[in-house]
C-alpha cells in the first residue's frame, strides 16, 4: 500500500474516534514517524501533504531532514527516542519539539543549549507510567520535581508522553498519563502508536506517533 492511501485509512479513523469522544479532529496531530524510512517513503510523505514527522535518534533525523528543512520551511519535527548529553545541542538545532525529556540533567542540557541557540522548542516529558526498569521516562514519583525544574528551567514545557508496556491494555496508561496532565495543567499529550492510536484519542491524545500503519515495515537495522 502507498503512504498517501494508508494516510487516507489512518486519517478516517482518527476522524472516527474523534467523533466518538467528541473532540475535534484539528486537536489531534499526526506525528509520522520515519525512523528507519528510505527517502523514498519520506517523500512519498511529503507529497500526501504530512508536515509533522518524529524521529528516535538524532544523528539519523540529521540525514533524513537538514537538507528537506530548506524545501519544506513549514516541517514541524519531533523528538521521540531518548536522548543522550551529549547530543542535547543537536537535538535543539534540529528539532521543533522534544518529546522525551526526563531527567533533571537532560532538562539542564537542553535549556543551556536554548539559551546559546535562542531556541525554545516546545517540549514533552516522557513519563515511565509502567515503571519498567529498561524503559526510558520518569518515574511517576519524581515527575512533579522534574516538571518543576523545566519550569524554573524557563523550557517550553506543554506536554507529557507515554510508551506503555507491551504486555499490559494501554488504555489504563493513556488514561493515567491523561490524569497526570489534567494534574499538572499540561495540555498535550503525546501516545498512541499504530496498534493503538484510537483507543489513545478517546482518552485524550493530542499527539500519535504512527510510524508502521503509514509507511509499512521499517528496515532491517533496528
Ligand atoms: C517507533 C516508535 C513509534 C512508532 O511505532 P509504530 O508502531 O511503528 O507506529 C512511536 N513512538 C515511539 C517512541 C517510537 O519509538
Amino acid at each position: 500500500m502507498s503512504v498517501s492511501s494508508n494516510l487516507q485509512d489512518i486519517k478516517s479513523l482518527i476522524s472516527k474516534s474523534c467523533a466518538h469522544s467528541g473532540r475535534k479532529v484539528d486537536d489531534v496531530t499526526l506525528v509520522a514517524v520515519s525512523k528507519f524510512q528510505d527517502d523514498g517513503k519520506i517523500d512519498e510523505a511529503l507529497n500526501a501533504g504530512l508536515r509533522v514527522f518524529g524521529e528516535n535518534r538524532v544523528q539519523e533525523a540529521e540525514t533524513h531532514w537538514a537538507a528537506r528543512r530548506t524545501k519544506y520551511p513549514d516541517l514541524q519535527l519531533h523528538l521521540i527516542g531518548p536522548l543522550q548529553s551529549n547530543k542535547a545541542k543537536d537535538a535543539v538545532a534540529l528539532f521543533d519539539v522534544i518529546e522525551t525529556i526526563d531527567r533533571v540533567s537532560i532538562a539542564e542540557e537542553i535549556a543551556k543549549e536554548c539559551t546559546k541557540q535562542h531556541k525554545n522548542p516546545v517540549c514533552f516529558i516522557q513519563v515511565n507510567t509502567g515503571g519498567e526498569e529498561q524503559k526510558a521516562g520518569v518515574s511517576l514519583d519524581d515527575l512533579p520535581s522534574l516538571i518543576t525544574t523545566c519550569q524554573n528551567l524557563k523550557l517550553n514545557l506543554q506536554g507529557l508522553m507515554c510508551i506503555p508496556p507491551v504486555d499490559e491494555p494501554a488504555a489504563f496508561h493513556f488514561a493515567l498519563l491523561k490524569k497526570l496532565s489534567l494534574r499538572h495543567n499540561l495540555p498535550f499529550l503525546s501516545m498512541g502508536m499504530s496498534a493503538d492510536f484510537e483507543k489513545a484519542i478517546k482518552v485524550g491524545a493530542t499527539h500519535v506517533r504512527i510510524g508502521t500503519a503509514l509507511f509499512g515495515d521499517r528496515q532491517p537495522q533496528e
